[in-house]
């Protein structure tokens, strides 16, 4: 079973403003279709962070800088993670973490790392009367048929049973197992949230 993977917004938990690794953006002609192919640049090879927000600190860090949606957790929740051989992720960075100036006096910042969900589940296309069109097939990119997309429905046969995964029509929304969710209850882990599959991820906080 499946749920969202979402931050906890509710809370006043810090949260991460900017990627500061972020150099820019290479933009070139697809030659096939013509559209714009957009890729985001970076320097070094993990994030530099700039939190701001609150003064709790989660250990699943919501990030809204931009350049690649980033899934980014603690080092105590990494650890956990590891120890319950979570899988969906082939990766992890130590992030780089720089305060906002409203922080003073704060010192018990966590280590964070980046993790590269490598987990995949897909949606179930047909089911909601969706398909892609006009296709590229030198870049990938698409168009949807509809441009609201409505109900969400995950075609579980597609899932590869990792317990961190991403949605592979639509990369930036991740999702996670059951086991994955018991793990982070009952070590208490703070900042995550987990709404129902049978809820749109773009509605749900
Ligand atoms: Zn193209």
């Amino acid at each position: 079973m499946l749920f969202w993977l979402k931050n906890d917004v509710g809370k006043k938990y810090s949260y991460a403003s900017k990627d500061l690794s972020l150099a820019g953006y290479t933009r070139s002609i697809c030659p096939n279709c013509g559209r714009e192919v957009v890729s985001p640049t970076y320097i070094g090879n993990a994030p530099h962070l700039i939190l701001e927000g609150g003064r709790k600190f989660p250990d699943f860090l919501q990030f809204c800088g931009a350049g690649n949606r980033l899934t980014i957790v603690s080092e105590n929740a990494l650890n956990i993670f590891e120890r319950e051989s979570v899988s969906g992720y082939d990766e992890y960075l130590n992030c780089q973490i720089e305060l906002a100036s409203t922080f003073k006096d704060v010192n018990n910042v966590p280590n964070y790392y980046s993790l590269n969900v490598s987990g995949s589940v897909d949606l179930d296309l047909q089911a909601m009367h969706l398909r892609r069109k006009k296709v590229c097939s030198s870049c990938g990119q698409f168009e949807w048929s509809r441009t609201r997309i409505g109900v969400y429905i995950v075609d579980e046969k597609t899932w590869d049973s990792s317990d961190i995964c991403f949605l592979k029509s639509m990369p930036g929304i991740k999702l996670c197992s059951s086991k994955f969710v018991e793990i982070v209850n009952s070590n208490n882990l703070a900042g995550f949230s987990f709404p129902p599959i049978s809820l749109p991820p773009t509605f749900v906080k």
